[in-house]
């Protein structure tokens, strides 16, 4: 009999855990947008494609270097780059885009359809769905709870939806991938450096994640 009510408990447990909400906010991506994204393809993975959608391989969780949700919004609102990213700025105007957005508190914003391509990592927009979070400002891991457990939730969402999908990193391991099937970028001194969102946080959504079987970068 207890027995029973041991694994009764858990599956009520695991269907709470496994409950999602998603907040539709989405960023101005007009026609415009949707050419420089398109240009950008080009230019980068020497594709002319006829729309923006991608099969997604691989989930990227990032932070945002910003504290505010509303900064960060604006932030990925905007249509074209602003001058205060010469780095980017020089590889295509299109601006940077996400398709989720989790605040401080854990709740979950979907900024752009996730079979669309966004710009959020060199190498690896066109098969990789994003995840940025609220935080990180000054490189300081301050990633909450809270953001642990709704990425563990939409990477698990995720996965269902496009059962393909085969990676799980975070944005400090790209650079791993270079020599990978699923790399694309044609110049080769378009690099940066990033530290998000860090290894606590890769390792807390992981371990949340375990039973996907998802492949990490040093699986590469
Ligand atoms: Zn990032």
């Amino acid at each position: 009999m207890s027995k029973y009510i041991i694994c009764f408990s858990v599956v009520i447990l695991f269907g709470c855990g496994s409950s999602i909400e998603i907040i539709d906010r989405p960023i101005n991506f007009s026609e415009k947008r949707v050419g420089l994204t398109k240009e950008y393809i080009k230019n980068h993975y020497e594709i002319t494609p006829e729309s923006l959608e991608i099969d997604p391989k691989i989930i990227v969780l990032h932070w945002t270097a910003i504290n505010n949700f509303d900064s960060c919004y604006a932030l990925f609102n905007r249509e074209i780059l602003n001058d205060s990213r010469p780095d980017l700025t020089s590889a295509g105007q299109v601006n940077v885009s996400i398709h989720f957005l989790v605040n401080r508190d854990g709740k979950i914003f979907q900024l752009m359809p996730d079979n669309m391509m966004a710009r959020h990592c060199i190498g690896l927009n066109y098969n990789s769905i994003g995840i940025e979070n609220v935080g990180g400002e000054d490189n300081v891991d301050n990633l909450t709870d809270e953001q642990i457990d709704s990425n563990i939730k939409i990477v698990r969402t995720l996965k269902k939806k496009y059962p393909a999908i085969e990676y799980l990193i975070g944005h400090h391991e790209y650079r791993l991938f270079e020599n990978h099937r699923l790399w694309r970028e044609t110049d080769i001194n378009y690099r940066t450096v990033k530290y998000d969102p860090g290894s606590r946080f890769m390792n807390a959504v992981r371990i949340g994640t375990i039973d996907l079987n998802l492949k990490g970068a040093e699986d590469i």
